[in-house]
């Protein structure tokens, strides 16, 4: 599992944002990947460019591109109360999608199989974890 300690050694303070533009990119979404909700183009850490081109051909390809109903962000500076329970989304390597059916703390609704595609595509699922957090998906290595 990624460690915010870890970003922070690999990329620097997010809070400050002095580094963001040496690891952050508007990525411009290959147009036959934009099925349905995914979007055009994603702010997001150029690590990230890989591995999601691999998450959502498998949703399209696996044929669970349809049970992607909301894209609910990537990019996303949260407030920092000590450097371990700083979300990886401040430095732009998670994803949280079907926000609204997959709340913190509640049983998730995704499909197993929408859920391998992205698991598959070097992602952990927050689903896993002990306090569920469904929605979120982070980069499994970095
Ligand atoms: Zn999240």
């Amino acid at each position: 599992m990624v460690t915010p300690a870890q970003c922070f050694k690999k990329w620097g303070d997010p809070n400050t944002r002095s580094d963001e533009g040496k690891y952050m990119v508007m990525w411009d979404v290959p147009a036959e990947l934009e099925i349905g909700v995914i979007p055009k183009r994603i702010y997001c850490n150029r690590a990230m460019i890989v591995p999601l081109t691999k998450a959502f051909t498998n949703l399209i390809e696996r044929g669970f591109v349809h049970e992607l109903k909301t894209w609910d962000g990537c990019f996303n500076i949260r407030a920092m109360r000590g450097i371990n329970s700083q979300s990886l989304h401040s430095w732009g390597i998670a994803i949280d999608l079907n926000a609204a059916w997959n709340g913190l703390g509640k049983t998730p609704t995704l499909s197993a199989g929408f859920v391998k595609c992205i698991t598959d595509a070097g992602f952990e699922w927050g689903g896993n974890w002990s306090r569920k957090d469904g929605m979120h998906f982070q980069l499994m290595f970095i």
